[in-house]
C-alpha cells in the first residue's frame, strides 16, 4: 500500500536564485561574536594601505578611483566610511562590496577566519537542500512485495 502522489512537477524551472533562497539564517548572539573576534581595521588593512590618522585609519578607497585618501576606517566603532562616495558600513558590508557577498556569505567568511563554527540553522539548510536533491535523484521506488 505504497502511496502514490500521481505526479510531482519535476525540473529545475523557476529557480532562478537559489542563493537567495538557500540564504542561512544566522542567530543575533553568533554575529554579535564574530564582531566581538574581527578587527575592521585588520580585514580592510589586507586589501587597502590603511595609515593611522589621528584617532582614525585613512587610505584610498577601493569602491572609487581617488588621489588623495578619503576612506575612512575608525578601529573604536568597527566601521569604515568613505568621504569620497559615501559608501560606509561595518565590516560585513566592507566584505559584501569589497567581494561581493551577500550578508550571510559575509558572515561565513569571518567565521571561517576567526574559526567559529557555523550554527546548527545553517547547517539545517544544507541538509534540507540535500535531502530534496537525493529525492530527485533517487525516487524512492515503490515498496516491491515479494510473495508466494
Ligand atoms: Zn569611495
Amino acid at each position: 500500500m505504497g502511496t502514490d502522489d500521481g505526479f510531482q512537477p519535476g525540473g529545475d524551472r523557476g529557480n532562478r536564485n537559489p542563493k537567495m533562497a538557500n540564504a542561512p539564517y544566522f542567530p543575533e548572539s553568533f554575529i554579535a561574536r564574530i564582531k566581538d573576534g574581527v578587527n575592521i581595521v585588520q580585514i580592510i588593512s589586507e586589501v587597502v594601505s590603511l595609515k593611522k590618522a589621528g584617532r582614525n585609519y585613512q587610505g584610498l578607497c577601493p569602491f572609487h578611483a581617488e588621489k588623495t585618501p578619503s576612506f575612512m576606517v575608525s578601529e573604536e566603532k568597527q566601521i569604515f566610511h568613505c568621504f569620497g562616495c559615501g559608501l560606509g558600513g561595518n565590516v560585513f558590508t566592507f566584505l559584501m562590496h569589497y567581494q561581493h557577498l551577500s550578508f550571510p556569505e559575509a558572515v561565513v567568511e569571518l567565521a571561517g577566519r576567526l574559526r567559529i563554527p557555523l550554527p546548527e540553522v545553517g547547517i539545517q539548510e544544507k541538509t534540507d537542500t540535500q535531502k530534496m536533491k537525493e529525492r530527485l535523484f533517487f525516487p524512492r521506488p515503490p515498496s516491491i512485495i515479494t510473495g508466494c
